[in-house]
């Protein structure tokens, strides 16, 4: 199906990548903007977001948080030493990244903390499809998809979006300031390790794809890789666009943890 693929050059230069990634990159920019420098990143940059919305955005994206690495889990499924290229570096960057990702659900906890939300809400708190969707599709195109359609789904597009808009938010500190001093390097933990690891591992990933996709794949198999970015892009966009939505002056009425999930509590 195609040439082998062996970079030379920066690994977060996309001039080391091959002329099909480039386009994928130069394709999709406008998708991952829209997504990176959402109004709703602008607003939590400039420490105007309304706490109804910055409610909405914890509540719904935790699925995704949570399940990060399981997806990562989903495509470990797939690789088998031997069977193609690139499938031994993608065991290990799955591996070593399954497990930098152990402390990250607990970072989420503790922003959401910060900004006041019980614990039994972000867990068990109402959230709205369009946010939900997010998870949802990660978990189908890691589960049915080949091994690098999957990786470019989530650790391309999803982390290497997710790096840009963490550094975007933190670039200048008024969001970190509308947090108490006390609370304020927990509540941003999670931001800031975001704003720095992901620089390099979504071109990682890139560097994996890119193995096992070979330097000239078919037509169909860029448009699938080109599709699953662009799929991703717009579901992040959809669940901003909700969390943006939330009604400003939302009163909240104290939370109790519905009794479905107190039962299932006591049965575990
Ligand atoms: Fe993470």
């Amino acid at each position: 199906m195609s040439e082998t693929f062996a970079r030379s050059g920066e690994l977060t230069d996309i001039g080391s990548y091959p002329a099909w990634a480039r386009n994928l990159a130069a394709d999709c920019a406008a998708a991952r903007r829209a997504v990176t420098h959402h109004e709703l990143f602008q607003l939590m940059r400039q420490g105007e977001l309304q706490p109804a919305q910055c409610r909405t955005f914890l509540i719904g994206i935790w699925p995704v948080i949570e399940q990060f690495p399981q997806y990562m889990a989903l495509n470990l499924l797939k690789v088998a030493i031997g069977r193609a290229q690139g499938h031994e570096e993608a065991r290990r960057y799955l591996i070593r990244n399954i497990r930098v990702e152990q402390n990250h659900a607990d970072h989420w906890l503790a922003w959401a903390e910060g900004a006041g939300l019980a614990r039994e809400e972000l867990l068990h708190g109402e959230m709205p499809p369009e946010t939900h969707a997010l998870s949802h599709w990660c978990w189908h195109t890691c589960e049915r998809d080949s091994l690098a359609a999957g990786m470019a789904a989530t650790n391309y597009a999803i982390e290497g979006a997710t790096g840009d808009w963490s550094a975007f938010v933190c670039e200048v500190d008024r969001f970190e300031q509308t947090f108490p001093i006390d609370a304020r390097a927990r509540s941003m933990k999670w931001l800031k390790l975001h704003a720095k690891y992901d620089d390099t591992h979504p071109w990682e990933a890139l560097e994996i794809i890119c193995t096992l996709v070979g330097t000239n794949p078919n037509r169909r198999y860029f448009e699938l890789i080109r599709s699953r970015v662009i799929t991703s892009y717009g579901y992040m966009k959809m669940a901003l666009d909700k969390c943006l939505d939330t009604q400003r002056t939302i009163s909240m009425p104290p939370f109790e943890v519905p009794e479905a999930c107190t039962a299932f509590r006591e049965r575990d």
